[in-house]
């Protein structure tokens, strides 16, 4: 059973550094969010779309897990976050708590209130390594078909809210709205959801007060 007892260690190495990340934000009064999606279904778009109406509100800090490129760390700075830090991960397919850790020594954390943090593209693994962050989101899309969550049925159990995106191409594909919604809530009871399009901004209102209240510790 060697690979077990290695991935267990290395599971265990994770929870620790994980551990460290909440003592480091809990004090300071940093609310933390994982967001996790299948690659396209708009993570970035909607952290975009988000930190746009935010900033002026919120400070927003955010980490872009990325396979290769900066491109996504360029748009979220630009389009206001406070403090950003691109990760590359070389190949590997999930962020680690350790990696999220490096970034967060190179952040001014008086000037984050709320942090980020987009992980890579991949609905399979991401949801086995804590990050030590407060709340996990899983963005799934109308174009990417409505059987997500019964083939990763683990990334969402294991999350606190769903966004369901791209809303203004319902009418263009087959998508079972309701059946999505009935198998995430079978999955887990709790999960809060959003339906939104980040084209059209329909729903945005909704999900950007939802985040400012988690933000300011009021949910
Ligand atoms: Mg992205
Ligand atoms: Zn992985």
């Amino acid at each position: 059973m060697p690979k077990l007892t290695i991935a267990q260690n290395i599971l265990a190495a994770n929870d620790t550094y994980a551990a460290g990340i909440r003592q480091l934000l809990a004090p300071r009064g940093i609310r933390s969010i994982n967001f996790m999606s299948s690659p396209g279904a708009g993570k970035t778009t909607l952290l975009e779309r988000t930190i746009r109406r935010l900033r002026v509100k919120l400070q927003i800090g955010v980490i872009e897990g990325d396979i290769e490129t900066s491109a996504d760390a360029e748009r979220i700075e630009a389009a206001g976050a406070s403090e950003t830090c691109q990760i590359n991960t070389r190949g590997n397919c999930h962020l680690e708590a350790h990696m999220v850790q490096a970034a967060l020594d190179q952040f001014d954390l008086d000037r984050v209130q709320l942090l980020i943090i987009e992980n890579i593209g991949n609905l399979i693994c991401p949801n086995a390594w804590d990050l030590g962050e407060d709340l996990r989101v899983v963005i799934t899309s109308t174009t990417e078909g409505d059987e997500k969550p019964a083939k990763y049925p683990q990334m969402f159990a294991d999350a606190q809210v769903v966004v369901i995106n791209k809303l203004d191409l319902l009418p263009y594909v087959d998508y079972d709205l309701e059946k999505v919604r009935r198998q995430v809530l079978a999955l887990n009871p709790h999960l809060r959801i959003f339906e939104l399009s980040c084209r059209t901004e329909e729903g945005l209102d909704g999900w950007c007060e939802w985040l400012e209240n988690f933000a300011r510790g009021e949910i």
